[in-house]
């Protein structure tokens, strides 16, 4: 109930007065904002240069602080300067979804929120946002936690049908989606000055421009900005496009610098190997890490989608994955020793349409971060995508009169 109020007040009371300012993003002041220690729990107390709407809450499963803010200015931010806390184990920030930012909290243990709101200096117009938690039973902390049913903050509510154009009735074009990995509050890998999130959304441009100019080929982004997409809402946008095809890309790295070179995942239900699994772990765990509720998923649902993809488009996923790895090969692209691999990825799993995940090479490495990083490196790796699917595309409609008969 309390919760409940605070959320009113902070939501409703900064539209009224503030209206004006909110053209330019609210500044986290880095010096002075902290997460730290209570006597009983856990202090969180961020600096804002203007005030804007906020709401906090919790989630369980594992225990979480999410907070979330019409949009914030986080640079100059790091985990190891606001984190200062025993009772707080990590944390992460970010775009969340357009106009508005995230911070996700993950909890040593569980504690409730006890207090939170945000004070105005009305004589230089800046914030502060105090959250205060304390130390509960872990039956009292699962009570509470869960999202506040809110359609304004719903993630599925809004802001992405002018993404995707409506699938066009007559169209014959291969609708390719191209779905660049992370994004936002999910920055993925970071080596050598370089994110994955931001490489590969500039890659995926790249790409969206060459397959467009091949012909025949209609792609479609699922992100265009630094913003979180749930892995699930990728599908929904590959589905309403008309998705014939998701090449979800990726630019990840290992805790060793020596592998390198592309390599493209299709789906199973066990990882073929150690880094294959630990490749799905990761990348699964992204939507969690990022603080979305994911306890009312259904895993059998998940299981029952698993069996179909395999049916209706694992084959031509696993053509596709074919052609690629050997159109890559033949544009001269570094390949990895073991270029075609299969793992358990939640975003390979749509039923309707083919699904590989491309791993365009290792930030990781540093040869492979010098080749993705240049525009000559990348065009090398985009004309074998290009390449092969076009070369899928082909066979597949050479296939399909066969299949009629
Ligand atoms: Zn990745």
């Amino acid at each position: 109930m309390i919760r409940a109020l605070l959320f009113l007040i902070v939501l409703l009371w900064p539209f009224a007065t503030t209206a004006q300012e909110f053209s330019g993003l609210a500044r986290l002041d880095v010096a002075q904002s902290q997460v730290r220690d209570a006597e009983d729990g856990l202090d969180v107390t961020l600096y804002l240069s203007q005030p804007v709407p906020f709401r906090v809450f919790t989630l369980d499963d594992p225990r979480r602080l999410v907070m979330d803010f019409r949009e914030v200015d986080w640079r100059g931010a790091s985990r190891a300067g606001l984190l200062n806390a025993d009772n707080a184990t990590d944390l992460r920030f970010g775009a969340f979804r357009p106009g508005w930012s995230r911070l996700v909290i993950d909890l040593a243990g569980p504690t409730l929120i006890e207090t939170a709101g945000m004070e105005v200096d009305e004589t230089d117009g800046t914030a502060v946002v105090r959250v205060r938690l304390s130390r509960a039973d872990p039956d009292r902390f699962a009570a509470a936690a869960g999202a506040p049913p809110d359609p304004d903050w719903d993630i599925h509510a809004t802001d992405r049908p002018s993404l995707v154009a409506p699938p066009d009735g007559g169209d014959d074009d291969l609708v390719v989606v191209i779905d660049p990995g992370h994004g936002g509050i999910d920055p993925g890998a970071v080596r050598g000055g370089i994110k994955e999130a931001d490489i590969i959304l500039q890659f995926s441009i790249e790409l969206e421009e060459a397959l467009a100019r091949a012909g025949g080929i209609r792609p479609v982004l699922t992100r265009r900005a630094d913003i979180f997409v749930p892995l699930e809402e990728r599908m929904t946008i590959a589905r309403a496009a008309g998705a014939d095809v998701l090449l979800s890309l990726h630019a990840d790295a290992l805790d060793e610098e020596v592998t390198r070179g592309a390599s493209v995942y299709t789906l199973t239900g066990e990882a073929s190997d150690g880094a294959s699994a630990r490749m799905a772990e990761r990348h699964d765990r992204g939507d969690l890490l990022s603080g979305l509720d994911l306890s009312g998923q259904d895993d059998t649902v998940a299981t029952v989608l698993m069996d179909l993809a395999r049916l209706e488009t694992g084959p031509q996923s696993l053509r596709l994955a074919d052609q690629v790895v050997t159109a890559l090969d033949d544009a001269g692209v570094a390949m990895n020793s073991r270029p075609r691999r299969t793992a358990p990825l939640a975003v390979l799993t749509a039923p309707d349409f083919a699904s590989v995940l491309i791993e365009i090479g290792f930030l990781s490495n540093p040869q492979d971060r010098e080749v993705i990083g240049s525009p000559a490196g990348r065009a090398r790796i985009i004309g074998g995508i290009v390449q092969g699917v076009q070369r899928w595309d082909a066979e597949r409609r050479a296939r399909a009169p066969l299949l009629r008969q």
